[in-house]
């Protein structure tokens, strides 16, 4: 049992940048080396009580102060049930309030990451609630969703700031579609929103979060020949996939951030990336045990 753990534990360590702040910010201090930029997570979800959430809303103050002390170029991306949504969305609320007050001092971001679909309606309203003070929030959106459409056009509508990206959770039929091709097609579909001249008039800035070359491909090409700068969006991936594209995008000249998580509730995030893609297991093997 103590070893099965120690393996995942250590096949994890290919998506995570490791336990502490220290970890984080020698990772992200290595994206930038590399032209990348950051945003940091501090891994944890679902919290089971108040003071749990507070704790995790220090522990993203420290991440904000410690950016400011070091340079780091990078913001942050929060979970709100690390915040304690799932207990009372006041309180969850009042957390991210505080985090993002604390952003907006140091000049940095907040990136409210998108959980499974019982928060996404209250997410969104904890992003419209906040973004109506603070400049420096933004919201994710997940293109599986038949809802995100809808989403989408308020967000062209009022100008904010989005990430896109598939989703990583099982959602049911009714709600999500339950073909891959065809989230494939919608991530598309909305991209092209995202970036139509209406949107970029109207101040969207889109993070493109996928490792998904051909999707990339289709967006370099579309941004190419519709006049879209390459200051104008950027493209997200995860610490510890798909590197060498990372640094090819930055080569050919575009935006690039890295998705830096950290901590020690690494196992939820651990096998979202397994479901996404089995032959990490191999991955695993390859790398750490030898072929
Ligand atoms: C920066 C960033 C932030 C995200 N934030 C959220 C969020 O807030 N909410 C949310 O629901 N989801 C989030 N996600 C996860 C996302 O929804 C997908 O689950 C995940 O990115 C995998 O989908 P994909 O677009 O890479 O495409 P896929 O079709 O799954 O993968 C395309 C290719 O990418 C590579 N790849 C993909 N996943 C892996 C993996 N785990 N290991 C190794 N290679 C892989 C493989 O080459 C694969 O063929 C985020 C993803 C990124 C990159």
């Amino acid at each position: 049992m103590v070893k099965r753990f120690e393996m995942s534990k250590k096949a994890a360590s290919l998506f995570v940048s490791g336990e502490t702040l220290d970890d984080a910010f020698r990772a992200a201090r290595e994206a930038n080396g590399l032209g990348i930029v950051a945003t940091i997570d501090r891994l944890g979800e679902s919290v089971e009580n108040a003071e749990l959430a507070r704790k995790s809303t220090d522990m993203y103050i420290q991440v904000l102060e410690r950016i400011a002390e070091t340079g780091v170029d990078g913001n942050v991306s929060v979970k709100p049930t690390q915040l304690g949504l799932a207990i009372d969305y006041n309180l969850c609320l009042q957390n991210l309030e505080r985090i993002v007050q604390k952003a907006a001092k140091l000049s940095n971001f907040v990136r409210m990451d998108m959980e499974d679909s019982p928060y996404t309606q209250k997410t969104l309203d904890m992003f419209k609630t906040l973004r109506k003070k603070y400049s420096n929030v933004g919201i994710v959106l997940q293109a599986l969703l038949y809802r995100t459409e809808k989403d989408v056009e308020e967000i062209i509508e009022n100008g904010h700031g989005v990430r896109i990206c598939k989703g990583a959770y099982t959602e049911s039929k009714e709600i999500a579609f339950p073909k891959k091709s065809q989230v494939d097609q919608n991530f598309v579909h909305l991209l092209e929103m995202l970036l139509s001249e209406k949107a970029r008039n109207n101040g969207v800035y889109v993070g493109i979060a996928t490792h998904d070359h051909r999707i990339i491909d289709w967006a370099k090409e579309f941004t190419k020949n519709n006049g879209v700068g390459k200051d104008e969006f950027e493209f997200q991936m995860l610490f510890g996939i798909r590197k060498d594209l990372q640094e090819e995008l930055v080569k050919e000249g575009y935006r690039m951030r890295a998705y830096i998580p950290f901590g020690t509730q690494w196992y939820p995030y651990y096998m979202r990336r397994l479901a996404e893609r089995p032959g990490n297991l191999l991955f695993f093997a390859r790398t750490f045990l030898g072929e």
